[in-house]
């Protein structure tokens, strides 16, 4: 009976019967730790139902302790010199599948009609390549995919920016983009001994459970966004001044000033201390005189 493939001695037996050459540039940085690993497909609350799509399998450590628990495991990779390895590691377990293919290219709606169906409780867990967190997580949440959870390693700044709260440091448009289609919890954190290579940032596994419906209703939600986006322009900037940039209304300061009031939100405030109800009264309100 082999060890578990995140062992660090079978993880390095592994790497040197292939030579295998990590690629930095694709973010390679391999679990090395069987504790973390099985805390990770636990926080998504994996059981013989659940059908899991993983990014980035790299040799498999994750892959196999998602498989130990899920009905069935899909994985998306992106360097073809790991296929080989994975047909070799994964072999004991053949309800997993793994798909060469790049996450941010792939038809996700189009991945889950055809290889997992429509009835299966759907999670994606995954040790993300850092140098893409935030367009992966970004595409998972806005293609609205038919999915109960994603629980991912990324880095822990990175997760304390998306489950931040209004009026702290690290809230921003990352954590209002996340938490209007999930909530947003960080479940663990882990020292950068447990990966090889060990990256150079503190990494955390972030939870999104995804809602049934957004937290608040507005009417434009492309309009929503980009209007956060504005009030975060610049940190140190009230309201007035970052949104008086984003629409380009110089000359009618007094306008968005009026807008601020009737939404009867303080232009002097800064974004960071706005409540996602605001900035949906806000964005409705601004709406009516800059959308469309
Ligand atoms: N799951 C493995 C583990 O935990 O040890 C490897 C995680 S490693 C941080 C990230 C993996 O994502 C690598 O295997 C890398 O080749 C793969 N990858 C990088 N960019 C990708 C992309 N755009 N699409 C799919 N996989 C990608």
């Amino acid at each position: 009976m082999n060890k578990d493939i995140a062992t660090p001695k079978r993880t390095k037996e592994i790497l040197a019967k292939h030579g295998f050459s990590f690629k930095k540039s694709l973010g390679q940085n391999f679990l090395i730790d069987t504790n973390v690993l099985r805390k990770i497909a636990d926080a998504g609350n994996i059981t013989e139902e659940t059908a899991a799509i993983e990014i980035g399998p790299g040799i498999g450590a994750l892959t196999e302790q998602i498989a130990k628990q899920a009905k069935s495991v899909t994985a998306l990779e992106i360097d073809q010199r790991l296929l080989p390895i994975l047909k070799e590691t994964l072999a004991p377990y053949p309800h997993v599948n793994v798909i060469h293919q790049d996450v941010l290219e792939a038809d996700l709606h189009q991945l889950i009609r055809e290889e997992i169906g429509e009835q299966e409780d759907k999670v994606v867990c995954a040790n993300l390549p850092y140098y893409v967190t935030t367009p992966i997580l970004l595409k998972l949440l806005e293609e609205k995919l038919p999915l109960r959870a994603i629980v991912v390693m990324i880095q822990k700044e990175v997760a304390e920016r998306i489950a931040a709260s209004p009026g702290t440091k690290d809230y921003g448009s990352l954590s209002i983009a996340c938490q209007y289609y999930a909530e947003a919890e960080t479940v663990l954190t882990v020292p950068k001994t447990v990966f090889v290579p060990q990256p150079n940032v503190d990494s955390a596994v972030l939870r999104l459970t995804i809602r049934d419906e957004p937290p608040v209703k507005v009417k434009d939600e492309a309009f929503f966004f980009s209007l956060i986006r504005g009030a975060f322009r610049q940190r140190r900037k009230t309201l007035l001044n970052n949104l008086t940039v984003h629409f380009d209304a110089k000359k009618d300061k007094a306008v968005i000033e009026e807008l601020c009031q009737k939404a009867e939100i303080d232009p002097k405030r800064r974004g960071e201390t706005l409540s996602m109800e605001e900035f949906a009264v806000l964005s409705d309100i601004f709406h009516a005189e800059y959308g469309g």
